[in-house]
């Protein structure tokens, strides 16, 4: 899944894979932030799933658009290991954490702007189901 970024600096002459780094951390899942890559370090033991992560995170663009929103609609890679995917999120608790609209990663805040919209929806959902 993907975290909107604060700046939107341009890379198309470099291939994302050959500057990529990967920091290992204890609580979401996975996202990408520009060149850095950022994985639950309990994935180590879903090696599927972690591999189909990291397909996922590659196949989004550095900055925000259709199509990153279109990746995470529809799961590409991670719709094969999806047993794995929900697997990961019942034992690991702090996995949840991915799907907070506001993370703070090394320090610093990172907005997710699809989470955002997420909530808003659902809890559009829930008031107008309460007064109508
Ligand atoms: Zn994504």
């Amino acid at each position: 899944m993907k975290q909107k970024k604060q700046h939107n600096q341009c890379n198309v002459h470099k291939n994302i894979k050959d500057i990529i780094k990967i920091i290992k951390i204890d609580y979401a899942i996975a996202f990408r932030i520009k060149d850095k890559m950022y994985l639950n370090k309990n994935l180590e033991k879903y090696p599927q799933l972690k591999k189909a992560l990291i397909k996922h995170e590659l196949e989004h663009t550095n900055g925000f658009n259709l199509k990153d929103i279109l990746l995470d609609l529809n799961g590409t890679h991670l719709s094969k290991v999806k047993r794995q995917y929900y697997k990961f999120l019942f034992k690991e608790r702090k996995a949840w954490y991915q799907f907070l609209p506001l993370l703070k990663i090394e320090n610093k805040w990172s907005f997710d702007i699809i989470m955002l919209i997420v909530w808003i929806l659902f809890f559009l959902v829930i008031i107008l189901s309460i007064i109508i």
